[in-house]
């Protein structure tokens, strides 16, 4: 790209302050906060006309969205996926089970949690949290990472 370099990044840079994409990965949920999750997406809330979607690889995306308690067997994984996505990030909790663990909590098959595993930047609360919950939450994360966008 030679000189325009430095331009075109600072240009998509630029389009990607507010249009997060979130990676989405389910540390042993019970599928209830994955849905609320999804129904953010629908047409009654649409966070894509926003900018914001669901990105299939960690390495393109800007915010890690985790639900469930981490289990034994989802906690290096959750780890490579964190290393993955490249800085600046924010990791968000979703739901009581990344917080705390839950109705998991004391079970042998929980290395939860989230906390141990991952720094965490924010918690939506709530076993689940509604859609409008979500969408507060990942709304403060957009302005997290758009800070520490402008920081670097
Ligand atoms: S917080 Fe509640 S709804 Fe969400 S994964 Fe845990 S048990 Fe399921």
């Amino acid at each position: 790209m030679g000189v325009l370099e430095p331009l075109v990044l600072r240009l998509v840079d630029r389009a990607r302050r507010k249009s997060a994409w979130l990676f989405h990965f389910n540390a042993g949920a019970c599928n209830g906060c994955d849905i609320e999750l999804v129904a953010c997406l629908t047409p009654r809330y649409d966070v894509e006309q926003l900018g914001i979607r669901l990105e299939g690889s960690p390495r393109h995306a800007d915010i890690l969205c985790v639900t469930g308690p981490v289990t034994r067997t989802t906690r290096e994984a959750l780890a490579t996926i964190h290393a993955q996505i490249p800085d600046p990030k924010v990791v968000v909790a979703i739901g009581s089970c990344p917080a705390s663990g839950n109705v998991f909590a004391g079970s042998p098959m929980i290395d939860g949690p989230l906390d141990r595993i991952v720094p965490v930047d924010l918690y939506i609360p709530g076993c689940p949290p509604r859609p409008g919950a979500v969408v507060q939450g990942i709304a403060e994360a957009i302005e997290l990472l758009v800070a520490r966008k402008e920081a670097v």
